[in-house]
């Protein structure tokens, strides 16, 4: 069965929760209207799913609507932001009934507990592709100080990294919101790992032309995991793998976690802060520009060029 858009919209995606005062007009006819508090300011963030993203799940509405809405809002805990408004575009080949409920329940199922609303958005048919555009807001004086990474910080991930097929996308309330405004209190800054470990380390030294080096042993994962790794070189599968919720970041020299610093809590998980949950310290940004990861018997792991890229270059 197939759907009108005005239909469609307010069957999937007009819901009542969360009530949200500062939304003056949601989705409507109209642009949304938004109350931002002085003194606040607005941060975005995007994730976009296309076609290679639906035949990777065949088409599962509920790993895309849950993946979609988790890493958009993965983005702004990131920032140090809570998820407060989202904006979906939508292109659909085709609009059925089943699919649709599903994949707007998984969105939703992501977004009520962080208490954003759904305000807008644009529905349109053809291949395949979503976009959330999250919204949040930082006090100005939060914004003032734009965290950066330098030589000697801490490396950090945070949870255990996985490298199966794709599945553990966040069920409710596990969007590290919490970690992610500890790390920018610390002044440190953070990625999400939702396009691969090694992606998100090479974007946090980018900016600034930084190198780090990695040891692979201390990454934090299940010791069968580590073991088929070690076997095999597997380092790669791990360093691709994309995970939703996790943040990759980084740490001043000396940062206070509660019960002492990263330096002396390098070993093994532990949970530092309560709710901001575990965080392991992997390996330490230097200045060579070059990004080194280190197997547990010293070699470097040869990653493929953009992984191992000379960052200064
Ligand atoms: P327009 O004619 O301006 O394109 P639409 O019919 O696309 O209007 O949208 C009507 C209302 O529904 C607007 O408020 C729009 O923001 C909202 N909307 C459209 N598509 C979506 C969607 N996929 N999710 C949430 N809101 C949507
Ligand atoms: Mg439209």
């Amino acid at each position: 069965m197939s759907v009108g858009e005005f239909e469609l919209i307010e069957r999937f995606f007009h819901r009542a929760l969360p009530e949200r005062s500062d939304v003056l007009i949601g989705i409507g006819d109209d642009g949304a209207l938004l109350k931002v508090p002085t003194g606040q300011s607005l941060v975005t963030a995007t994730a976009t799913l296309s076609t290679a993203d639906w035949d990777e799940s065949s088409g599962d509405p509920v790993k895309l609507g849950r993946k979609l809405m988790t890493v958009a809002t993965t983005r702004l805990a990131a920032a140090g932001v809570q998820a407060r408004w989202v904006t979906l575009a939508l292109t659909l080949p085709e609009a059925r009934v089943p699919w649709l409920a599903a994949f707007s329940d998984a969105l939703f199922q992501v977004s009520v507990p962080l208490g954003a609303a759904l305000i807008g958005g644009d529905t349109t048919r053809g291949p395949f592709t979503a976009t959330i555009v999250g919204h949040g807001l930082l006090d100005r004086a939060v914004v003032q100080t734009k965290p950066r990474c330098r030589a000697g910080d801490a490396l950090c991930v945070s949870g255990c990294l996985d490298a199966g097929p794709q599945d553990q996308t966040a069920a409710d309330g596990q969007i590290p919101v919490a970690l992610g405004q500890w790390i920018r209190a610390c002044g440190g800054v953070a990625e999400d790992i939702s396009e691969g470990l090694g992606t998100a380390v090479r974007s946090l030294l980018r900016p600034h032309a930084l190198g780090a080096t990695v040891e692979l042993s201390r990454l934090p994962m299940a010791a069968k995991l580590r073991r088929q790794l070690e076997a095999n070189n597997g380092w790669l599968e791990l360093l691709g793998h994309r995970d939703d919720t996790q943040l990759c970041f980084t740490l001043p020299p000396g940062t206070d976690a509660t019960s002492g610093t990263p330096a002396a809590q390098e070993d093994k998980q532990k949970d530092k802060q309560g709710n901001h949950g575990h965080w392991t310290r992997v390996g330490s940004v230097n200045s060579s520009g070059i990004l080194q990861w280190v197997t547990a018997d010293g070699r470097l792991f040869t990653a493929p060029a953009d992984l191992q890229a000379n960052l200064a270059k």
